[in-house]
C-alpha cells in the first residue's frame, strides 16, 4: 500500500511523491521544484527516478542536497544517457573543503542508463563528492528489486531519451491478528522469518520455529499457517514525463503502464494544438487519456500542463478524462 501525489499544481513542475504507508520510505519521480515538501518527507525518499534533465525536471536537485548534507543517508538516483555528468555538474558548483568534519556520511550513488547498460558511479560526502569508481553492467531491467517493490524504466523519445517508470509492490502479507491469538501464538520476530519464507515460495512442509503465547517454541511446517496470513496483491504507479506522440512511444507507455491503480502521464496540450505539441514533442490530453484508457489504468492524474492555457486547466482535465473514459469515442 502507498500514496502517491503530484509535488506541484498539475502546470507546475513534474515530480511525483510516493509514499510506502506503515513504513518510512518513500520515492520520488523527477526533481522539480521541491519545496512543497517538508524536508521529513524528502528524507525519506531513499530512490529517485529522474526522467531526463530539462531544467523543469531536475532543478529540485540542489534543494535535495542541501537537505541531505549531514545527515547518514544513503541515496540512488536513476537516470537517462548524460545523467552522471549531469549530477557531476551539479556537485561541481559547490566547495566542498569542509564535509570532511561531518560525523555522518551522506552517499549518492548514480545509476545511469541507456537500453544496453547501466553505469553506476558512488559519491560520498566526506569524499567531498569526488566519483568513486564507476561499474559496467548490462542493463537490468527493473532498474529496482526489492523486496517489496520493483521499479521498471521505459525509453521513450522526447528528442532526448526520456525514462518513465512504474513501480510494482510485491504481493503483501499480513498476520491476522485473531488467528495468531486463536492458535496460541506470541508476536515476534518469527513472523518476519514466516513472510519472508512465504515470499520465497517454501514449500507446504518447510520447518517453520514458531513461537508460543508460553513463550517456548516449536517446528511446525509451514502449511499449517494458512489461516494466519492473509495476501494482498501488490499496487502499481506508473510516471510517464515528457514524450512526443508516436507509434513506438505510445506501445511503450502502454506497456509499461498497464494495469496501473495509477497513473501520472504528462498532457500538456488540448488536442487543438496537437500541431505544437507535436514541435514540442510532447503528449496532448487526448493522447494522454487515450494511452492511459489502452493501458487499463484504474485512475488518471495528468500534470505538465503548459502555461498557455492558465485558468482553463479544466479544459485539459476534461479531455483527458472524456479519451480516459471513452467518453469522448460516442
Ligand atoms: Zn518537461
Amino acid at each position: 500500500m502507498f500514496s502517491a501525489h503530484l509535488i506541484n499544481e498539475p502546470s507546475g513542475d513534474p515530480g511525483v511523491y510516493v509514499k510506502f504507508k506503515y513504513r518510512n520510505e518513500a520515492l520520488l519521480f523527477d526533481l522539480g521544484e521541491l519545496h512543497l515538501l517538508a524536508p521529513r518527507q524528502i528524507l525519506r525518499a531513499n530512490h529517485i527516478f529522474i526522467s531526463h534533465t530539462h531544467m523543469d525536471h531536475f532543478i529540485g536537485f540542489d534543494h535535495l542536497l542541501r537537505i541531505c548534507l549531514g545527515r547518514d543517508m544513503r541515496l540512488s538516483l536513476f537516470g537517462p544517457p548524460g545523467f552522471t555528468k549531469n549530477v557531476e555538474g551539479k556537485l561541481a558548483a559547490y566547495t566542498w573543503n569542509l564535509v570532511r568534519n561531518y560525523t555522518n556520511d551522506f552517499i549518492i550513488r548514480v545509476v545511469e542508463i541507456d537500453e544496453a547498460q547501466r553505469l553506476e558511479t558512488r559519491y560520498s560526502c566526506r569524499g567531498e563528492f569526488r566519483a568513486e569508481g564507476t561499474a559496467v553492467e548490462q542493463l537490468r531491467n527493473p532498474l529496482v528489486d526489492e523486496k517489496r517493490f520493483t521499479v521498471r524504466a521505459a525509453f521513450l523519445d522526447h528528442k532526448v531519451p526520456s525514462l518513465a517508470f512504474a513501480m510494482k509492490e510485491k504481493t503483501q502479507i499480513n498476520i491476522m491478528k485473531n488467528a495468531l491469538d486463536q492458535m496460541g501464538l506470541a508476536p515476534g520476530n518469527w513472523l518476519v522469518r514466516l513472510k519472508d519464507d512465504i515470499r520465497e515460495g517454501k514449500g507446504a512442509d518447510f520447518p517453520v520455529e514458531a513461537r508460543l503465547k508460553d513463550g517456548s517454541s516449536r517446528t511446525v511446517p509451514l502449511g499449517e499457517f494458512k489461516k494466519l496470513v492473509r495476501m494482498t496483491p501488490g499496487q502499481k504507479v506508473s510516471y510517464i514525463a515528457d514524450a512526443v506522440y508516436s507509434a513506438d512511444n505510445a506501445r511503450k507507455i502502454v506497456t509499461l503502464a498497464e494495469g496501473s491503480d495509477m497513473l501520472f502521464i504528462e498532457a500538456p496540450f488540448l488536442e487543438e494544438d496537437a500541431d505544437i505539441a507535436a514541435a514540442k514533442y510532447h503528449l496532448t490530453a487526448r493522447q494522454a487519456g487515450r494511452l492511459a484508457r489502452e493501458a487499463g489504468v484504474k485512475e488518471i492524474r495528468i500534470f505538465h500542463l503548459s502555461p498557455k492555457y492558465k485558468g482553463r486547466e479544466r479544459l485539459l482535465m476534461d479531455e483527458a478524462a472524456e479519451a480516459f473514459t471513452g467518453s469522448s469515442l460516442r
